[in-house]
């Protein structure tokens, strides 16, 4: 069975091939890339589900089991901002260093610096046939960077379980916890219970 991640990022695909293989054998995860979809998919739902939704949607319409994400960080003190903004939150799409030094200015003076990391995975059929699943990730913003890995928001978010930041950890740590770890395998085990248990 094949199945399309609504991405170009080859590590995204990876990953999910990964998580999948843990559970199921017999699905090969395919991306944007190798069936041809080259035009731009406009992400303009107003929550995370929604467009995860709207990706995988534009998949299924090509007559492919389509499954998109959606992910990003909700601050509480900030009405849960920068949330489905997060890749442009300071202006620049993908700009990692103007959002953080952003994030870091709009928390100067708040006490609460508490937030998530969030992730919604979508999966929709040719048919029509959807479902959403979500992972949370709680932790703290920092007022100073640490760490050098990751990406994104990860020198700046504190996960008090390891006493880490995201940055500081190694990626098989990160994916445990993450988000998008727990998004992803909540997707594996829901479609494996859809198609495979039936
Ligand atoms: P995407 O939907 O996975 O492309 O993520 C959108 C944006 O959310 C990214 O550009 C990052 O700014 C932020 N983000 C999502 N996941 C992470 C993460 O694991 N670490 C740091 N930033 C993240």
């Amino acid at each position: 069975m094949e199945i399309v991640l609504a991405s170009r990022n080859k590590k995204k695909i990876a990953e999910l091939q990964a998580l999948l293989a843990e559970s199921l054998t017999d699905v090969k995860v395919l991306s944007l890339d190798d069936i041809g979809f080259f035009d731009e998919i406009e992400e303009d739902g107003e929550t995370f589900e929604e467009n995860a939704m709207i990706k995988a949607k534009a998949v299924a319409e090509r007559g492919y089991i389509g499954v998109g994400d959606d992910s990003g960080l909700t601050v509480k003190a900030l009405g849960g901002a920068p949330g489905i903004y997060s890749a442009r939150y300071a202006g620049e799409h993908g700009n990692d260093a103007l959002n953080n030094e952003k994030l870091l200015r709009e928390l100067a003076d708040k006490n609460d610096r508490s937030a998530a990391f969030v992730s919604a995975v979508a999966c929709v059929m040719p048919n029509g046939d959807s479902f959403a699943v979500r992972g949370e990730c709680c932790g703290e913003i920092l007022k100073e960077y640490r760490g050098e890995g990751g990406f994104g928001y990860d020198p700046l978010f504190y996960y008090p379980k390891l006493d880490k930041s995201f940055a500081e950890l190694t990626m098989a740590e990160k994916n445990e916890i993450s988000h998008r770890g727990i998004a992803m395998r909540a997707f594996a085990k829901k479609f494996g219970e859809l198609f495979f248990r039936a």
